[in-house]
């Protein structure tokens, strides 16, 4: 389990690849995801290399976790979402597709089911 520094987010990151950014600070990135599952689904990712939850240092999952709480909130009074879900996959057999750590954070609306 190592760090691919060719993966597409870390692409993202130095700027080789665009994204829809809606948050950043010095630690963190977020920006929306390219096949929403809701309006808004939004990715957080910290700017230090790391593949998942199995390697990440705890200041960094501590500032994702921070960026996901604020964009949790963003998405209740911009989009008026009821609720909101949190989602982070580790490794293949975790449902893990890009290898470097990200949070999904998307805003839900009563009876709306999250699309495939
Ligand atoms: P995972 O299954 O690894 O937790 O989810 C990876 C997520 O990255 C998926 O929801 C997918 O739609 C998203 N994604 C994959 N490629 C890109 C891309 O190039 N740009 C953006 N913004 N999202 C991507």
């Amino acid at each position: 389990m190592t760090y691919d520094p060719g993966n597409i987010f870390a692409k993202i990151l130095r700027g080789e690849l665009p994204a829809f950014k809606v948050y950043e600070d010095d630690k963190v990135l977020a920006f929306l995801d390219i096949f929403p599952r809701a309006p808004g689904h939004a990715l957080v990712i910290p700017k230090a290399p790391s593949r998942n939850l199995l390697d990440v240092e705890s200041a960094d999952l501590a500032a994702v976790a921070a960026a996901a709480q604020r964009i949790a909130r963003a998405q209740v009074k911009a989009f008026g979402a009821e609720g909101i879900t949190v989602t982070q996959h580790n490794e293949p057999a975790g449902g893990q597709e890009v290898f470097h750590l990200h949070v999904h954070v998307i805003p839900r609306q009563t009876g709306v089911e999250l699309r495939a």
